[in-house]
């Protein structure tokens, strides 16, 4: 019940404690992929140049005479085999990130649940700890998650990489600049790979820390009451995030499920103190209100955050603050809380015109 300052600052210590994990994740994805392009780099530059050589009036080479070029397979070999390994290094290590911010839960929700509580009360008798096999659960869950999103990526990739090698530009009157420009295309759906890869490490680490927390607070149903949906209210948080910011849910509740890479936190309250017989005034809770917050922001940071359209819709009661957020369902994912389309939006303030 009682949100405390303390409990804001664990959160937000939380927060930075989870996105140094995937910062961290991000960036070895990165390198990885950097490097293996350092390692393919020079065979498709000579790849490129034998295929700008094969060229008749400037047009690029037939695809039969691509695959019997030397080069040319050589260095579509080469990439598929880099592909490969990128796709299962990235497995291993997602997975490794998403087992490290499980680990962090119960001792992170035990603080956040002991901040709502009076300093004399005994919460470490209160908890009760995470099963084991609980753990091991949504560890395996997420593997598995992890493992069948990073398949076809590789799949994907060799496509790509094969289609840059067929799929020509017409051929310049300087050689060297046409090769120059198809390698750097080359490198670009190279780079594809990574992109995926980083959208899998964003949202798959962060759901398994939230799986993870749901499962530990779940196991505290003595102490809990449920959790809210907390966001970090700044400009770079989206509308249906602001929306649901604050909004109380049921411990069995899955969530918060926010859209791709989203990063909003399930943080635990706690039941009153009277439900819990501890026998002292208890403060009110300082868990920011959204739509307070939202309207204290200066008017260039409302844009910011809903654009102009949503702006006004909201501001001219033509969609309320709920409304902000809609739900999406979609094959092989999760349902997600989405901000609402800005076309949405903008029928919304027609059919209140009219
Ligand atoms: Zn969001």
């Amino acid at each position: 019940m009682a949100v405390t300052r303390l409990t804001l600052r664990l959160a937000q210590q939380l927060r930075v404690v989870i996105d140094g994990i995937l910062d961290r994740t991000v960036r070895e994805l990165v390198e990885a992929w950097a490097r293996a392009w350092q390692v393919i780099d020079a065979e498709w530059v000579a790849a490129m140049d034998e295929l700008v050589e094969m060229s008749t009036d400037g047009q690029w080479p037939t695809a039969a005479q691509v695959f019997r070029a030397t080069a040319a397979q050589a260095a579509l070999a080469s990439a598929t085999r880099e592909i490969l390994d990128l796709s299962e290094f990235t497995g291993v290590t997602v997975v490794a990130a998403a087992r490290e911010v499980t680990e962090e839960v119960a001792v992170w929700q035990s603080r956040l649940i002991a901040s709502q509580l009076p300093r004399t009360a005994a919460v470490g008798a209160m908890l009760r700890p995470m099963p084991d096999q609980v753990l091991a659960a949504i560890v395996e869950r997420t593997t598995e998650q992890i493992e069948s999103r990073r398949q076809p990526l590789s799949v994907d990739a060799a496509e790509a990489m094969k289609q840059a090698l067929v799929r020509g530009i017409v051929v310049g009157e300087n050689p060297r600049v046409t090769a120059r420009r198809m390698v750097d295309r080359a490198e670009h759906r190279f780079n594809g790979g990574l992109t995926r890869a980083m959208s899998i490490a964003r949202t798959e680490v962060m759901d398994a820390h939230r799986s993870a927390t749901a499962a530990y607070q779940l196991e505290q149903t003595d102490v809990l009451r449920g959790w809210a949906w907390h966001a970090k209210l700044d400009t770079r948080t989206c509308p249906s995030c602001w929306a649901k910011h604050g909004t109380e849910h049921e411990l069995t509740e899955t969530g918060p499920d926010d859209h791709p890479q989203g990063r909003c936190a399930r943080t635990p309250l706690t039941k009153s103190w009277a439900e819990l017989g501890i026998d002292l005034d208890e403060p009110d809770s300082l868990l920011p209100d959204a739509r307070a917050s939202f309207d204290a922001l200066p008017r260039g940071d409302k844009l910011r955050v809903l654009g102009p359209v949503r702006l006004k819709a909201l501001e001219d009661g033509a969609i309320g603050w709920e409304d902000l957020s809609v739900l999406r369902t979609s094959d092989g994912w999760r349902d997600s809380w989405v901000p609402v389309p800005v076309q949405d939006a903008r029928r919304s303030l027609v059919s209140v015109a009219r």
